[in-house]
């Protein structure tokens, strides 16, 4: 009950930046190429994606988010999973706070 009640609330929290996602709408597949995608074309879809998450209102929300669910693939705020697992192994390494160091990350780009 308690877990059913917490995904609720964490769900609801992410639906409320969500919707005010730059990307809502945009083909998802951009966001999340393809395995079989040739390599020019995965970096084609990365630098349009990284473009319209540098315009996103809820990019540090977005990228947060992200973070602390390392399963997910793809670009998220702006980043892809490995640059997000290398902020994250920072933030543990530094002891600063991810959003401390995501809004590094957000003015650097
Ligand atoms: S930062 Fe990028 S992926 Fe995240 S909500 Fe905004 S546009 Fe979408």
């Amino acid at each position: 009950m308690a877990v059913e009640m917490l995904k609720s609330a964490v769900l609801t929290e992410a639906a409320a930046w969500m919707d005010k996602a730059r990307c809502k709408g945009i083909d998802p597949d951009l966001f999340h190429p393809d395995e079989n995608d040739e390599d020019q074309v995965k970096v084609a879809k990365k630098e349009k994606a990284k473009a319209i998450c540098a315009e996103c209102p809820v990019r540090l929300d977005c990228l947060e988010f992200a973070i602390n669910k390392p399963e997910k693939d793809g670009i998220w705020g702006g980043a892809t999973k490995d640059e997000r697992d290398k902020l994250k192994r920072k933030s543990v390494k530094r002891n600063k706070p991810i959003r401390e160091l995501a809004i590094q990350l957000i003015r650097k780009s």
